[in-house]
C-alpha cells in the first residue's frame, strides 16, 4: 500500500498532475486499456471519436467497436506517415471522448500538438512516449500507458483520469478494468502486478534523479536528431517515410532506398547485430529498420548506431 501511494506521488511530481486527477495502476497493459477506455467512458453518448494515425490507434478503435459506435475522424489509410491538419478532422460534437495515440510505436508518427476537442474529453494512449517530455495533463481527460517502453516492465498500465470522468462505467465493465472501482481500492482491488509496479517506481525515481522530464526531452531530441540527420544527409540512401513535423523521437522507422532494398536492409541488420546493435528490424507491417530511442537508451548507444549508419553508407552508396 505504501509503495503504491509513493509511486503515485512520483507520477504526480514528474507530470505535475493537477489535484482533480486520479493516478491508478492497472493490470493488463496497453491492450487492457483499449477495452477499459470505452467500458469506462462510452456510456456518456454511446459513440466515440478515434483519430487513427497508426497501427496502435487502429487497434484501439477496433476494440472500442465492441462496446459502442466508433467514428473514424480521419479517412482510412494503411500508409501512416503524417497527421492531417486538425481543420480537416471529422469530429463528432456528440462523442463521449476523442481518442488519440500520441506516439505510434510501429509507424513512428508522434503528435507535435495537443488537439482542441472543443470540450469533448481527450483520451491519449501514451504507451511509447510517456515521460519522454512534459505534457500539460489538464488538456486531457484520460492519459494511459503500458509501462514497458519508457517507465518499466510489462504487465502494468499507468492511468491518469480526471475525476469527473469516473462513475460512468458500463454495467458490463469487468471490475478489473473499472477505473472507479480501482481508484476506490487505491489500485489494490485485487492482487496487483506488484513487481511491475515496483520496477515502474524505480524507473520513475531514476528519471527524477536524472533531472526530470526536461532532461528526458533534451536527451530524446539529441538522440533522435542524430539519426534523422544522417538519414537527411544521405541523399536518399536512407529514407524516412514520416512527415518531418510528426517524426517520432522515440521510434525511428527508415528504409534503405525507397521503396526499400530488402537485401541491403538484411545486410545492414546482420552487420548491426555483429556490433551488438540489436532489435533494429522494423515491424513486419512496415518492414525496413526501426531504431527505438526510449529513455533507457543512452546517447552513447545511439552514437554507436549513428557511426555504423555512416560506415554502411560509405560502403554501399553508389
Ligand atoms: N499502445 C502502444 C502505443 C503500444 O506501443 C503498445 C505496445 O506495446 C500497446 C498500446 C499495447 O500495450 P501492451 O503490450 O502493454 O498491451
Amino acid at each position: 500500500m505504501n509503495l503504491n501511494v509513493e509511486i503515485q506521488e512520483v507520477v504526480r511530481r514528474l507530470l505535475d498532475v493537477p489535484a482533480n486527477y486520479k493516478v491508478i495502476f492497472l493490470a493488463g497493459g496497453g491492450l487492457g486499456e483499449f477495452a477499459a477506455v470505452p467500458l469506462n467512458l462510452i456510456s456518456r453518448t454511446g459513440t466515440a471519436d478515434y483519430v487513427v494515425t497508426g497501427a496502435w490507434s487502429a487497434k484501439a478503435a477496433k476494440e472500442a467497436k465492441k462496446y459502442g459506435k466508433v467514428n473514424l475522424v480521419l479517412p482510412p489509410t494503411d500508409r501512416y506517415v503524417d497527421i492531417p491538419d486538425q481543420s480537416t478532422w471529422n469530429l463528432d460534437p456528440n462523442a463521449s471522448y476523442v481518442h488519440i495515440c500520441t506516439n505510434e510505436t510501429i509507424h513512428g508518427v508522434e503528435f507535435d500538438f495537443i488537439p482542441d476537442t472543443k470540450g469533448v474529453p481527450l483520451v491519449a494512449d501514451m504507451s511509447s512516449n510517456i515521460m519522454s517530455k512534459k505534457v500539460d495533463v489538464s488538456k486531457f481527460g484520460v492519459i494511459y500507458a503500458g509501462a514497458q517502453k519508457n517507465i518499466g516492465t510489462s504487465g502494468v498500465a499507468l492511468v491518469i483520469v480526471r475525476e469527473d470522468l469516473l462513475n460512468q462505467a458500463l454495467p458490463i465493465c469487468p471490475s478489473l478494468l473499472d477505473w472507479t472501482a480501482n481508484f476506490k481500492a487505491n489500485s489494490i482491488q485485487n492482487t496487483p502486478p506488484m513487481f511491475a509496479i515496483y520496477i515502474m517506481g524505480r524507473v520513475l525515481q531514476w528519471i527524477e534523479r536524472q533531472g526530470g522530464l526536461d532532461e528526458m526531452a533534451s536527451r530524446a531530441t539529441k538522440k533522435a536528431s542524430l539519426i534523422y540527420n544522417i538519414i537527411e544527409e544521405s541523399n536518399g540512401f536512407y529514407y524516412a517515410p514520416v512527415a518531418k513535423n510528426v517524426r517520432s523521437k522515440m521510434n525511428i522507422p527508415f528504409r534503405i532506398g525507397s521503396p526499400g532494398n530488402e537485401a541491403l536492409e538484411k545486410e545492414f541488420l546482420k552487420g548491426a547485430e555483429a556490433l551488438g546493435l540489436i532489435q533494429l528490424k522494423g515491424h513486419r507491417d512496415v518492414g525496413g529498420i526501426r531504431a527505438s530511442t526510449y529513455n533507457a537508451v543512452t546517447l552513447e548507444e545511439v552514437e554507436a548506431l549513428a557511426d555504423y549508419m555512416k560506415d554502411f553508407y560509405k560502403k554501399h552508396a553508389n
